[in-house]
């Protein structure tokens, strides 16, 4: 069985969203090994930093928050589809895939070829989003920190999310080609969270 950990790793210099200082995890040693016989550290990082599912109350007012999400549909069957060399993911580029109904999708893009937040990053435009809710799709993963960007209203997010599926961000997909994989998507299970960091696995 090949294993591939499509995560991304947490550092203070990873790439994150618009580059925004506050969205830079920090990491600070309370305890260590010299003075206390120990090393402990604590972290304090947005919980849409790197890897990361959203939560419906992202983006509505009274949404389910991470701990609401069902883990099992985040161990799951998926497709990763090739996406690179378009600038965004509308219903013109996913027609052309065979996408099954109600399955788990990955979208895969020039995302995963860069190192540095993009601020032209390739998304997934509304009417793509659309016609994956249509195929009444589990979930949809993307290798950018965002799923949509410069669209009023985030009817990407609110599509998706409003049709019951999973949007997992920040994937890194270089390695991985079109196909079908199981994916083991495990977010930290924080009460309350708009989002959760996850450690995202996929197997074949
Ligand atoms: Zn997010």
């Amino acid at each position: 069985m090949e294993i591939y950990d499509v995560s991304m790793a947490i550092h203070k210099n990873m790439p994150v969203y618009k580059n925004i200082e506050s969205k830079r995890p920090f990491l600070k040693r309370v305890k260590s090994f010299e003075e206390d016989g120990i090393n402990e550290s604590e972290i304090n990082m947005n919980l849409h930093t790197g890897t990361h599912i959203d939560a419906p109350l992202h983006v509505f007012k009274d949404g389910d928050s991470i701990e609401k999400i069902d883990i099992k549909k985040l161990i799951t069957k998926c497709k990763v589809l090739d996406l690179t060399g378009i600038k965004m993911v509308t219903e013109d580029e996913l027609k052309v895939k065979e996408i099954e109904k109600e399955s788990f999708v990955i979208l895969k893009t020039d995302n995963s070829y860069r190192d540095e937040f993009n601020a032209e990053f390739v998304f997934l435009e509304k009417s793509g989003a659309k016609y994956l809710a249509d195929l009444n799709i589990k979930g949809v993963g993307i290798d950018a920190l965002g799923i949509e960007r410069g669209q009023i209203g985030h009817p990407t997010h609110n599509t998706i999310i409003n049709n019951g599926a999973i949007i997992i961000e920040g994937l890194r997909l270089k390695e991985i080609k079109e196909g079908e994989y199981m994916m083991y998507a495990l977010p930290l299970n924080i009460v309350g969270g708009d989002g959760a960091p996850a450690r995202v696995i996929l197997t074949k």
